[in-house]
């Protein structure tokens, strides 16, 4: 077993580990293999086997480290990979392995060591993290173009053509919800807070790439709710995509540059909330002090900002939240996205939120907490698998005869409504806040929004 940290800290080796972004021996040493995991583990529930098992992986992790497995080997390739950075193995150690590092840095060593893709996938890879997701006027510029696709005609010419079949990219297109309302955009809106109890909080929005565009209209509903509950709330300029995507995918340089212009916008704003409404965003939030520990200018100013970013449901549930006056008659279960049950462990307080709404019905789902097959772009890559899951998924929520599906991640959101529309359930799939939003009266709550946000509530329905 080899461990040697060179005395300049930026480059290591730990066996067969080397360069940037090692894995941590000490995070690594921390399983003592008992198993508990195993149940937990959606790839292990499906193939049963010990290699797709979060013990199994950490054993190969373990193996790269001790100079016992080659890093480009096939199966390991395979096996972190084939792991959808779930975390759920994370929640139910009793050894307190953190598991989601550990495969973050196995990616990011594949990624730094393996031989150069083929062309065609180092276009597309660059195309999507090195401009689509670097920048957010990019990804709001792909979105409108997709919002003219949408409503000019051209979708349902490509549908009826078969053009998107051809191309293979029927599937994926049809997962993209109708882009009907304006993007969100940093320093257009404000929201000012409805004082009734004499106190003023500021909050700050963190909009996100995909939550700001596609799910505009869930991050006004969250800012509705949020100065409702007294605190002026806006959306600071200069913010970026929250890089967990980057992260994900082993391209951690490119995660650390969106995380310091994060950590530039908003640290102006003192010790102020961080509102995120993405599940997947506030997990890659709350992870920039260990994602910048090494960086000597970001490091305690990246562990401060972690400590400020609150999901929307979490920060909600701290309140004395203004008991909502709307009764909301219908039944509806709770899909618990991974990365607020499992990396950030927020799970009574969506529930607590849910049962402060007058006249719902919450119906628990089995297997609410296990992974729908979403995680991040895993639905578009391992298709077989993530399919497995949200069939699996769609059954257990047909089985509650609820209406809507409540979730709180844009990933879960998108996942559940294929995995419904395939297997022809009906229920609505929506936002936790959005449904809270509706119990606040929606659009049409009293001095919610103020200037240009005024005329978008115009157009805005109650939670839509
Ligand atoms: S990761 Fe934790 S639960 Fe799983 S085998 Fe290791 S020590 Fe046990
Ligand atoms: S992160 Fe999820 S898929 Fe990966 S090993 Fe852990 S439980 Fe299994």
């Amino acid at each position: 077993m080899a461990i040697a940290a060179e005395p300049d800290a930026d480059l290591l080796r730990l066996g067969g580990f080397s360069g940037h972004d090692v894995p941590e021996d000490d995070l690594l040493r921390a399983c003592v293999h008992c198993g508990m995991c195993l149940p937990s583990c959606p790839t292990y529930r499906l193939t049963g086997q010990e290699m797709s098992s979060p013990r199994g992986r950490l054993w190969l992790m373990r193996a790269v480290a001790d100079d016992r497995l080659d890093l480009l080997d096939p199966l390991f390739d395979e096996q972190m990979y084939q792991c959808l950075n779930c975390r759920a193995c994370e929640a139910v150690c009793p050894s307190g392995v953190r598991y989601g590092p550990l495969v973050e840095a196995s990616r990011a060593q594949l990624e730094q060591h393996r031989p150069p893709r083929s062309l065609p996938a180092r276009v597309l890879r660059s195309a999507l993290m090195g401009w689509l997701f670097a920048d957010a006027p990019h990804f709001r510029l792909a979105i409108g173009a997709t919002r003219f696709y949408q409503r000019s005609g051209l979708q349902k010419l490509a549908r009826a053509t078969g053009m998107l079949k051809l191309l293979r990219m029927d599937e994926m297109e049809a997962m993209l919800p109708p882009i009907s309302r304006k993007s969100l955009i940093p320093g257009d809106e404000r929201w000012p807070a409805d004082r009734t109890d004499g106190t003023v909080r500021q909050a700050h929005l963190f909009n996100g790439c995909i939550m700001g565009t596609v799910f505009a209209n869930v991050n006004r509903a969250a800012a509705r709710v949020v100065a409702r509950n007294g605190a002026d709330i806006d959306v600071p300029v200069g913010q970026q995509c929250c890089g967990a995507l980057q992260v994900h995918a082993g391209m951690m340089d490119d995660a650390r540059m969106l995380a310091q212009r994060n950590i530039d916008a908003f640290e102006r704003f003192g010790d102020d909330p961080i509102i995120v409404t993405a599940a997947g965003c506030g997990a890659a939030l709350k992870e920039y002090g260990h994602l910048l520990k090494d960086d000597p200018a970001y490091a305690a100013r990246a562990a401060r900002f972690s400590a400020r970013v609150r999901d929307v449901n979490e920060y909600l549930a701290e309140r004395d939240l203004v008991p909502p006056p709307v009764a909301v008659r219908k039944t509806v279960t709770y899909q618990e996205p991974c990365h607020l049950a499992h990396a950030q462990r927020i799970t009574a307080q969506p529930r607590k939120l849910l049962k402060s709404i007058r006249g719902l019905q919450l119906v628990e789902m089995k297997e609410s907490s296990l992974c729908c097959g979403s995680a991040g772009i895993y639905n578009l890559i391992r298709k077989e698998m993530a399919d497995e899951l949200g069939d699996r998924k769609a059954r257990h929520v047909l089985e509650t005869s609820a209406v809507e599906v409540i979730t709180a991640n844009p990933g879960c959101a998108m996942q559940l409504r294929a995995s419904l529309q395939r297997n022809g359930g009906r229920a609505r799939v929506r936002y936790l806040v959005e449904l809270l939003d509706e119990a606040y009266g929606g659009a049409r709550t009293k001095r919610s929004i103020v200037g240009r946000a005024a005329r978008a509530a115009k157009s805005t329905l109650p939670g839509g």
